[in-house]
């Protein structure tokens, strides 16, 4: 648009300088021309008539002046030429002797001839016009040349402008059809890289928790890894973090309720760690961590940090949850120089912390040797129940009150011929997935009755309690099959005790309920294992009509250090007492919590400050020299619980 202007100043300013010049030039032109013309015509004439008037003065010398009459007729007009031509004859001395024609009208111009005879003046001849034709035909001219000078100064300077604008005009056009097209473009381009961000962004983050993914797990250690190859000193840690029965959780609360854990976990998590180290999401209920500058120290040290954090109460949608999760760590560049060797030396770390209940596990040289493809040891599994292959150990459980010894519980133990022992949170949980669960508890129950049997031969009355899975209580078959295998040995249910999980009661509490008043009308006990990291409402522990409650260990073992376990398990006790139940505590590890527990009014104590898991033989040899409540065994009824712990 500046140029528009700009180009429009220029112009009128030039059209209106050659209009001007015409108005001016073409009337001075004529004007000029016209007045040269006429001077040039009167000086011919004068010229012309003087000669003729001349002669005629050579031939009558004495009566020229008065043969006026004559030279009218004589003198040329010039009417042909439409010029009305005054002629003025005057003597030497000035005197005019007549005039031919009209005299003009002022203004006038003149030419003056002279008259000769024999070379001698003897008077003159003045032509005169009158200038006023030449004055109208130049106002004539003015008047064209103003019409011209508007036409050219229309023609230049509009026309052009006109097309100009047009031109403009489409250009403009052109532009905003352009710009919208550009615009266009850009919406496309600017839609298509949030769709392509999008997309890389869903590539490389986990929906659920919004963390990185695998994928992009493994770009991130590419990416800090190449840039501390060329550092000799440069050392980073990899963690796997794994949650602790978490496909009990999915399994009984639903995959929602699971979903939202991994989502509390996983905030829990990145609020332990460094803005500078990687959380990833790499699986159903696995994180991994890069910790970018971190060795190993450091790293056991985050580690510890990290299963504290999610231990700490975890409020998910109303449920109070006390989750324990397993870390495996392998570290730059002592335990591998790639990514798949120390993401695989972390696993089997994490697998080796799983097994040995460590919860934080560096990884060592050999421990693979150990670990084992989980679907071989499934198959194995299958078969070694099927070929009665697993051993039932039995820990003993105290009165708290007399110190006396009031029941066992049974452990399930699996070695394996070629990796030796596996952990039972291990085997139950692969048992459980595969669906043989069932067969294992019926070997299990089975075989502790059968115990049960012979130890009731040697007058010995202990309670047994049998861990149930939470498949077990769901299979409709299930109190029925405890019913035959009591009528089948003979047992009265009061002997038996069945541990089941708060989670696995919750996942269907009307049928758990029913369940529960099945079993109890057998006479068997249900106690609530694992109490405090599951979800219980007291409301439903109110309707279950259960006998125990079971602390969690985790709660137990940390007893003397942590406030917070101290409130749960005092308010526990209380709380169970209120309502007729009885409170067991498992993972005892010394004489100070045993006696904190005994301060507190708890009912019956389990753990290895006790006495450990035993296999059949040795716990034979074992109650030989205890107190057995209510009878005497050996004689030995004086002993007391100082002298409990003797293997
Ligand atoms: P649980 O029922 O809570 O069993 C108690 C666990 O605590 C046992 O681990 C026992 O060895 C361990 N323990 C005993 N005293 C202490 C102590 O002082 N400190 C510590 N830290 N731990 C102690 P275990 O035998 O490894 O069993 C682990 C879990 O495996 C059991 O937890 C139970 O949930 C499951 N399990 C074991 N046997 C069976 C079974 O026959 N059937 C089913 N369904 N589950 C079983
Ligand atoms: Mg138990
Ligand atoms: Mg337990």
């Amino acid at each position: 648009m500046q140029l528009e202007k700009r180009l429009r100043r220029i112009t009128r300013l030039t059209t209106l300088s050659i209009a001007l010049a015409i108005i001016f030039f073409i009337p001075l032109g004529y004007f000029t021309v016209g007045l040269k013309y006429e001077k040039k015509l009167l000086a011919v004439y004068s010229e012309f008539n003087a000669d003729l008037i001349s002669r005629k003065i050579v031939s009558n010398p004495k009566a020229w002046r008065s043969q006026t009459g004559q030279f009218k007729q004589n003198l040329a007009p010039a009417v042909w030429q439409n010029k009305h031509i005054y002629y003025r004859i005057s003597d030497t001395q000035q005197k005019v002797l007549f005039g031919v024609g009209e005299a003009p009208k002022r203004p006038v111009f003149s030419a003056r001839a002279r008259l000769l005879v024999e070379g001698e003046i003897v008077g003159n001849i003045d032509a005169q016009i009158s200038l006023t034709p030449l004055l109208y035909g130049t106002f004539l001219s003015f008047l064209l040349s103003l019409a011209v000078a508007w036409v050219i100064f229309y023609l230049l300077n509009m026309l052009p402008f006109a097309a100009l604008t047009r031109v403009m005009k489409r250009l403009e056009e052109s532009e905003s059809k352009l710009k919208v097209e550009v615009d266009a473009k850009e919406n496309a381009l600017r839609e298509y890289r949030q769709v392509s961000d999008a997309m890389v962004y869903q590539a490389t983050h986990d929906d659920l928790t919004e963390l990185p993914n695998r994928a992009c797990f493994t770009q991130a250690f590419d990416k800090h890894f190449s840039n501390v190859a060329d550092n000799e000193e440069a050392v980073f840690s990899i963690m796997i973090f794994d949650l602790n029965r978490f496909k009990e959780i999915n399994d009984n609360l639903g995959h929602p309720f699971g979903d939202e854990v991994i989502k509390a976990v996983s905030r829990r998590i990145r609020q332990t760690l460094p803005e500078t180290d990687l959380l990833a999401r790499i699986g159903g209920d696995e994180f991994a961590v890069l910790l970018t500058s971190s060795g190993k120290k450091a790293a056991i040290a985050q580690a510890k940090e990290i299963v504290d954090s999610v231990k700490k109460h975890i409020v998910v949608e109303g449920y109070h949850l006390s989750l324990q999760g397993s870390i495996g760590i392998s570290s730059y560049p002592a335990h591998g120089t790639t990514f798949e060797e120390l993401m695989r030396h972390a696993d089997i770390a994490m697998y080796c912390a799983k097994q040995n209940e460590k919860m934080v596990c560096s990884y060592e040289q050999g421990y693979e040797d150990n670990g084992p493809d989980r679907l071989i040891l499934t198959a194995d599994l299958r078969q070694t129940i099927d070929n009665g292959g697993l051993a039932l150990f039995f820990q003993p459980k105290f009165s708290l009150k007399s110190g006396e010894v009031v029941g066992v519980e049974a452990l399930a133990r699996w070695t394996h011929p070629e990796y030796g022992a596996i952990a039972p949170e291990i085997f139950i949980t692969l048992a459980e997935q595969a669906g043989i669960i069932h067969s294992l508890t019926e070997w299990v129950l089975e075989t502790a009755l059968q115990q049960q049997v012979a130890w009731n031969k040697q007058g010995l009355s202990l309670d047994m309690a049998v861990n149930i899975s939470s498949r077990n209580l769901q299979n409709d078959q299930f109190t029925q099959q405890v019913s035959t295998l009591l009528e089948k040995y003979d047992l009265e249910g009061a002997g038996l005790t069945l541990e089941l999980t708060e989670s696995s009661i919750m996942l269907d509490p009307g049928k758990s309920i029913e369940r529960i008043h099945g079993l109890s009308k057998l006479g068997i006990k249900v106690s609530i294992d694992d109490y405090g990291i599951g979800y219980s409402s007291l409301v439903y522990l109110k309707k279950l009509m259960v006998h125990e409650l079971k602390i969690d260990k985790s709660f137990i073992c940390n007893l003397l250090d942590d406030d917070n376990d101290q409130v749960i398990v005092r308010s526990t006790i209380e709380m169970a007492h209120n309502l007729n139940l009885k409170v067991v505590s498992e993972g005892i590890e010394n004489t100070e919590i045993y006696n904190l527990l005994k301060e507190q009014n708890c009912d019956i104590a389990q753990g290895h400050y006790l006495c450990d898991p035993l296999p059949i033989e040795q716990f034979g040899k074992w109650i030989s020299g205890q107190s057995i409540a209510g009878q005497a065994i050996n004689g030995n009824s004086d002993k007391v619980i100082s002298s409990l712990r003797t293997l």
